[in-house]
């Protein structure tokens, strides 16, 4: 039977029978994989433990099935802090989450592989209070990198000034289009469904996007920020992508933050 290698992140666990799993993963192209692992749920399978949700794993799958068959796995990054109280592991799960849904089987996207390892260091090196920013960054982060990277400048409906980048820019509020998919002038701002954000949260969303995750230690940031900025990145995920993740309505309504 033919079998490939391939790198990838374990993003969730399905059960499969009396005792396989299907294990859902984040190749490293950055395309989703699926693939069976048989007997992973019996008591002392060489497999269990190995594919944790948030692990990076070596994998030899063989093919020529519908799914894959995993039939050697090694952990290369174990990412247990990961997993480590309930506010890291929340963390964990809307990252995960987002990717099982951002990504597609046979479209690769080599740099979101990377850029999802990267997030899940910074997450399981992060305190308590960082989590929300950390995950916010990611989810930001990650839509931007599939096309979906909220037009923060010049209006998104008009080409015109907004206040965010020029004329009233000592404005505290801006106009933002969720539907239109960015800022928009004070023309626009009546004619479509404009909400009015804080200038604050606009500006971070647009620092962050372009930061490194490495920087985010150093910024001097309220946690209720990183609240605020789920939130936005739960309408934007619902009203760009269309995708509604059951973990980040937790996150942002379970009061662990
Ligand atoms: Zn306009």
């Amino acid at each position: 039977m033919p079998s490939e290698s391939c790198s990838a992140l374990v993003l969730r666990k399905t059960k499969l029978g009396e005792t396989d799993l299907i294990v859902t993963m984040l190749s490293q192209d950055g395309s989703l994989i699926r693939a069976v692992a048989k007997g992973a749920r019996k008591p002392g399978s060489r497999f269990g433990a190995r594919l944790e949700p948030a692990s990076a794993v070596d994998l030899l799958v063989a093919t020529g099935h519908s799914l894959g068959i995993i039939q050697e796995v090694r952990c290369t990054i174990t990412n247990e802090g990961c997993r480590v109280d309930l506010e890291h592991e929340t963390g964990a799960s809307v990252m995960l989450e987002a990717l099982s849904k951002i990504a597609q089987e046979g479209d690769p996207l080599p740099r979101l592989y990377d850029l999802s390892v990267t997030a899940l260091r910074a997450l399981r090196e992060a305190p308590v209070a960082s989590i929300p920013l950390v995950t916010a960054t990611h989810l930001l982060k990650a839509v931007s990198m599939v096309g979906f990277r909220p037009s923060l400048g010049a209006c998104v409906r008009c080409g015109g000034s907004t206040r965010h980048d020029g004329a009233g820019s000592l404005d505290t509020q801006v106009s933002f289009s969720f539907s239109d998919g960015g800022c928009v002038c004070d023309d626009c701002r009546d004619t479509g469904d404009a909400i009015a954000i804080d200038r604050g949260v606009v500006d971070w969303i647009a620092l962050l996007i372009s930061s490194r995750f490495e920087d985010l230690p150093g910024f001097d940031v309220d946690p209720s920020l990183g609240l605020e900025l789920l939130g936005f990145a739960r309408t934007w995920l619902l009203v760009q992508l269309d995708i509604k993740l059951k973990s980040l309505a937790f996150m942002t309504d379970c009061g662990l933050y």
